[in-house]
């Protein structure tokens, strides 16, 4: 039984100390009480400390944004894996859609980053996900089978891999992809990994769903069969709609 898995994913929002007092609320109203799913949270940079002391001793895991694949070095503005992990990140998200569309992301580069996380020890959230005028041309499957061939190329174990599928046309649309819809594709996604790596593997993958979640439909998105818990983005600025999702998963 794969345990279900939600992460926050705050994006450029939240100055240190509002991210100080969100993470706060949310630890608040969770407590120790979800021991049935992971939670993560994934503030902006600057506040990885801050936040770290607030949900240090608790089970909510500290997430990053996004890392660069060198160990250090001339990359100006690029945080290093070591570096993440030396401020208390357990797990780091790749190829966030955002990345991908406004800094140039690639397969290729995503593949980087997912392979120098797990060498350093660290857990992966690899997103991927289809826009809009993909999947109106029927060629998601495409899309989606080859961002995780790609993404996952010469990564052997997949143990500390998550996929997120988020279609990019529910992404902070609030166009949610139906449970139906979204299920399909995760479905896809668990096919691949299977011809990749095998059925052990293929069945203990956590897929998230991303795209719009929202208290309101979390619940029926994370009662698939395929869906193992969700990345959100809006929702999860306000900490009764993030535990209410978490809730939801848990
Ligand atoms: C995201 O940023 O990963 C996301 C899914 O955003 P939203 O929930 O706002 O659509």
């Amino acid at each position: 039984m794969r345990k279900k898995i939600v992460v926050g994913n705050w994006k450029m929002n939240k100055a240190v100390a509002e991210a100080g007092e969100l993470a706060s609320a949310i630890l608040g109203q969770l407590g120790h009480g979800f021991v049935d799913c992971e939670v993560g949270i994934a503030p902006a940079f600057p506040s990885l400390t801050e936040v770290g002391k607030v949900i240090e001793g608790s089970d909510i895991r500290l997430v990053a944004q996004n890392c660069h694949y060198e160990d250090d070095g001339a990359y100006t503005g690029e945080v290093s894996v070591r570096m993440l992990e030396s401020l208390g990140c357990t797990y780091i998200i790749a190829g966030h859609s955002e990345r991908r569309q406004y800094f140039g992301e690639t397969n290729r580069t995503v593949n980087l980053k997912v392979r120098k996380a797990l060498a350093e020890g660290m857990q992966v959230i690899m997103c991927i996900g289809e826009t809009l005028e993909e999947r109106e041309s029927g060629i998601t499957a495409n899309i989606v089978t080859t961002q995780v061939r790609e993404g996952l190329e010469s990564v052997s174990d997949l143990g500390g891999v998550v996929i997120a599928y988020e279609p990019v046309w529910a992404i902070g649309t609030g166009k949610t992809a139906t449970p139906e819809q979204a299920e399909e594709v995760h479905a896809s996604i668990r096919e691949t990994v299977r011809s990749m790596y095998g059925e052990a593997v293929a069945e203990e993958l956590r897929i998230q769903y991303g795209g719009s979640v929202k208290p309101s439909n979390a619940a029926e998105l994370f009662a698939m069969p395929n869906i193992d818990g969700g990345l959100i983005g809006g929702a999860s600025l306000k900490a009764d709609d993030f535990v209410a999702i978490v809730r939801a998963a848990g």
